[in-house]
């Protein structure tokens, strides 16, 4: 087969064009990708090898290899891994595969002095070659396959592949150094890059000179280190080699226990969101060793879903080596492993929460929508859950926990109120609210999509019912109030009322499941409420919204009898031919509340129409 000459992806093109023009200082990190890229493609060569033995040829002892040539200007770096054939060149080397690349185009704002920063803090893999070389070569022979491939590129668009020669697997990269770049050749240079950045990758990184070879890392498992042994540093950096991230850890978890069982764990909470967190697939993204040989980042049940955000490694002693992926579905020692990881979290993230409330308040905010997921699915865990999971409230700042709550609870208040949204801004001003804030009584504000779905399965806490603000109910009645009970002064007398309610039921029938006079308004007319049994009226927007569900169900018309709008009809029900003058009037109450509440208008045009001669006869 003949040479072929190919154009990058776009992408691809974009980030070499600012790659090759970075005015950039570090450009030493390109060793550290081209390491990782290397370690990485060990672990799956062994990983590989678990279940076709043949794949070894011979060759166990995995490294990378630096070499420096003075004269030439190269250097050449060279791993027994996976290798690569050459469908996997053109579209490994020649499009963005990594999730990272994408975010970092985003990222991108055309200044150059802020996109080099960029560059630093997310890496650019493979692509950080072109950093330090005017020219890239790869040498690659994909373990199990006979042909050897040559990928060559200067980075500017193209890049050509060609059958090659290699003794063995794995991938030979050779860099052509730039004029100025001749740092890169120097020992004490290379030895400084890869203890800063590569000490804590498990494979040997070995410089060869001549007859002379020398490892310049540990070149062993970080985790199966003495805690004492390592730096914050090296911490730091084998969390962005293992989770491909760029962000301080929020949290670094590193145990091990011996006995009944037998496991290390590094296990690192990030300190942002990682992109794909709302992934339906809602994946766990740990590696799985088994004495230290990597067994796979596939396992999905390693990790209950709702702590899908750890990042880290697991090794674990009393798996055998040649585990398959089908054999760690329903294996009892990884469902030993995952109680272990879960309970071990969950004291992590509780002594955070008493130790350092502020710390674990910005955890809560990246995180604790994924956390109440745990309510919903994991019985379980979720009084422990419910312990750590904090909320916004109507009556302070700051987020609450349920204890808080119950600790600032009125006399004769009797349950944990809670009222779903979309907004918290939005939820605050909501007017079933007016009554719970003229009692001084605090409502917790969900605004999370799985707020919706925990609720309908935890009824209470500590023995108090946890209830929605927007159920029917006379709970407020019971509650001491220490300022008046200003709502209830000036209200109408009982009868006029009484008509005007039964007014109101004949002419919206089926529109409205009840018309009731309101105990929580205090400056709004009127307001929707939710029958005790009946769905939760934000839970069944969201429904419906998902195409769940296709109805409407139909609600309690609360009216405010001390609010002057309310006070008028009830004088005008009271006189001859009431029905037919309340008409339009009552249409429009409805549809008040339904805007307010956020649900669509059942006959927009009717409304409009309504609203035009209510107008006219007002002027
Ligand atoms: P990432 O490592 O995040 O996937 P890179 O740009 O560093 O992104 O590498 C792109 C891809 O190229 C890797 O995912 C891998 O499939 C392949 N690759 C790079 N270096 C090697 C290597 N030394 N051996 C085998 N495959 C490699
Ligand atoms: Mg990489």
């Amino acid at each position: 087969m003949t040479d072929q000459t190919m154009q990058f992806q776009a992408e691809v093109t974009r980030l070499l064009h600012i790659v090759t023009h970075a005015l950039y200082s570090q450009k030493e990190i390109f060793l550290r990708e081209l390491i990782s890229n290397a370690s990485d493609a060990c672990d799956k060569l062994r990983f590989a090898a678990q279940t076709d033995d043949s794949l070894w040829g011979g060759d166990t002892d995995l490294k990378v290899t630096l070499q420096a040539d003075k004269s030439a200007k190269t250097l050449t770096l060279s791993d027994n891994g996976i290798g690569m054939n050459r469908d996997e060149l053109i579209s490994n080397l020649g499009t963005i595969a990594r999730s990272g690349t994408g975010e970092f185009l985003a990222g991108l704002s055309g200044d150059n002095a802020k996109d080099m920063a960029l560059i630093g803090q997310f890496g650019v893999g493979f692509y950080s070659a072109f950093m330090v070389a005017g020219k890239v070569e790869v040498i690659s022979r994909k373990a199990g396959e006979d042909q050897a491939w040559h990928w060559v590129s200067d980075g500017s668009g193209q890049f050509t592949v060609g059958e090659a020669e290699r003794s063995g697997r794995g991938t030979t990269i050779i860099l052509h150094l730039r004029e100025g770049e001749e740092e890169f050749l120097e020992p004490e240079r290379l030895r400084r890059i890869v203890k800063t950045y590569s000490d804590h990758i498990a494979l040997p990184v070995v410089l060869q000179d001549g007859d002379n070879s020398e490892t310049l890392n540990a070149a062993s498992a970080l985790w199966a280190r003495a805690k004492s042994e390592i730096t914050e540093q090296q911490y730091k950096d084998f969390y962005h080699h293992v989770a491909h991230a760029f962000d301080d850890p929020w949290l670094t978890l590193h145990a091990k226990a011996e006995g009944k069982l037998d496991y290390a764990l590094l296990l690192f909470i990030p300190g942002t969101r990682p992109h794909d967190l709302f992934d339906p697939a809602r994946r766990p993204q740990l590696k799985l060793y088994a004495r230290r040989v990597f067994i796979t980042d596939r396992c999905d049940d390693l990790v209950p879903a709702w702590l899908r955000f750890l990042r880290g490694v697991v090794d674990s002693a009393d798996l055998p080596l040649n585990v398959s992926r089908e054999m760690l579905q329903n294996n009892p020692v990884v469902a030993r492993i995952r109680q272990a990881i879960t309970r071990r979290v969950l004291s992590e993230l509780e002594k955070k929460a008493s130790n350092d409330a502020e710390a674990y308040a910005k955890f809560w905010e990246t995180f604790g929508a994924v956390l109440k997921e745990g309510l919903y699915e994991d019985r379980e865990h979720r009084d422990q859950l419910l312990k750590l999971a904090r909320f916004r409230s109507s009556t302070r700042d700051g987020w609450v926990s349920l204890d808080d709550y119950i600790a600032a609870m009125k006399e004769g208040q009797n349950a944990i109120y809670v009222i779903n949204g979309d907004q918290i801004e939005q939820l605050k001003r909501s007017p079933q609210l007016e009554g719970f804030r003229a009692k001084g009584v605090e409502v917790l504000l969900l605004t999370d999509p799985v707020d919706d779905f925990w609720l309908s399965v935890v009824p209470d806490y500590a023995g108090k019912p946890i209830k929605s603000a927007t159920r029917a109910g006379d709970d407020l009645d019971a509650v001491k109030s220490e300022a008046s009970d200003k709502p209830q002064e000036d209200k109408i007398e009982g009868a006029a009322l009484g008509t005007l309610i039964a007014a109101l039921k004949q002419i919206l029938g089926d529109a409205v499941k009840d018309v009731r006079e309101s105990k929580r308004l205090t400056d709004s007319a009127v307001c929707l409420s939710a029958a005790e049994g009946d769905m939760d009226m934000h839970l069944e927007r969201l429904l419906r919204l998902h195409q769940k569900l296709d109805r409407v169900s139909a609600r309690i018309l609360e009216i405010n009898p001390s609010h002057p709008l309310i006070k008028a009809l009830a004088a005008r029900a009271t006189q001859p031919g009431a029905t037919d003058a309340l008409t339009d009037a009552a249409q429009l109450l409805l549809d008040q509340a339904r805007l307010v509440e956020g649900e669509p208008l059942a006959d927009p045009q009717g409304f409009a129409a309504r609203l035009a001669r209510v107008m006219e006869k007002a002027l």
